[in-house]
């Protein structure tokens, strides 16, 4: 295990919010998984006492990490429809701050569902990184041409190459925030937008659920709200244009299996919503947000 500081004032000073609830000898990759069935760990959670940051600590060591992601299989079959409408929707913002639809990347793209979304929009040349292989593999033949292998480093591309980085439900996910963020900074053309959309530790469900909340979880290893979310991007030198509470849309019965009870309860709602074909989609602004920044 490492010892974590706190990623915005690079200090430990922190004060503890949740102890761990796991054994380390339990971890495999299916815990890496995102998208898995409750009954879900996490490390010690502590939150700055400087800036407010909550963070895990201490965390797995990185190549450690890096390994169960390559393993990681995350499959969003049955959401892909919808997550696609919501990230579709966020893209569409961009054009408020950049209207060049040049080069895309996309950091931690899956399947690569977003770029062909992105696609779609009309940008030009869309390129995504991705550590999990399997996931990979289940792109679209000309979308997986699109996909590096890969976690986001330097070198990977060439600088001031981009018009805009996308990046979802990912940067809470990250053990080292800064190195990302610096390399996104470097990665735009002048006036290039960042648009990171990840889950709001300040948002009305957090605050309602606590330790309940499906945020309280091993993949994360930094929580951002809106102010710390932007403090992080500010830091690497991006004018944040817009830090927001941002929408998802899921089907309702996606809706139940996130909300935390027990699971026979979430069955029985799920039985009836299926037999009276009540599954419809719904719009909620359920904890996660957004955020657009400039170069
Ligand atoms: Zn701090």
């Amino acid at each position: 295990m490492v010892q974590q500081n706190c990623a915005l004032c690079e200090r430990s000073d922190f004060t503890v919010v949740y102890q761990e609830n796991f054994d380390l000898q339990l971890l495999d990759e299916k815990i890496f998984s995102a998208r898995r069935l409750p009954d879900r760990i996490h490390y010690r959670i502590v939150r700055c006492n400087r800036c407010g940051l909550i963070y895990s600590n201490p965390i797995l060591e990185v190549e450690k990490i890096n390994a169960l992601y390559r393993k990681s299989f995350v499959s969003y079959d049955a959401h892909v429809e919808n997550l696609v409408r919501t990230y579709g929707h966020y893209l569409r913002q961009v054009a408020r701050y950049h209207a060049e639809k040049g080069r895309l990347l996309e950091i931690g793209c899956g399947s690569g569902f977003f770029l062909a979304e992105a696609r779609r929009q009309g940008y030009v040349e869309v390129y995504g990184v991705e550590p999990g292989e399997k996931s990979v593999e289940k792109a679209p033949a000309e979308i997986r041409a699109r996909i590096l292998v890969d976690v986001i480093r330097p070198g990977l591309f060439p600088d001031g190459y981009f018009d805009v980085i996308c990046c979802f439900q990912t940067l809470d996910h990250l053990p080292d925030p800064n190195a990302v963020v610096a390399s996104c900074h470097k990665l735009l053309k002048p006036n290039g937008v960042v648009l990171f959309f990840n889950h709001n530790v300040g948002a009305w469900s957090a605050k309602l659920l606590g330790r309940a909340s499906p945020i309280i979880d091993i993949e994360h290893t930094y929580l951002y709200d809106t102010r710390t979310m932007r403090a992080m991007f500010e830091k690497h030198g991006f004018t944040v244009r817009e830090v927001k509470s941002a929408f998802n849309i899921h089907n309702l019965s996606h809706w139940v299996r996130l909300f935390p009870m027990p699971n026979k309860v979430k069955l029985a709602i799920l039985r009836v919503l299926e037999k009276m074909g009540l599954d419809v989609r719904v719009k909620m602004f359920a904890g996660n947000l957004v955020l657009y920044g400039q170069k």
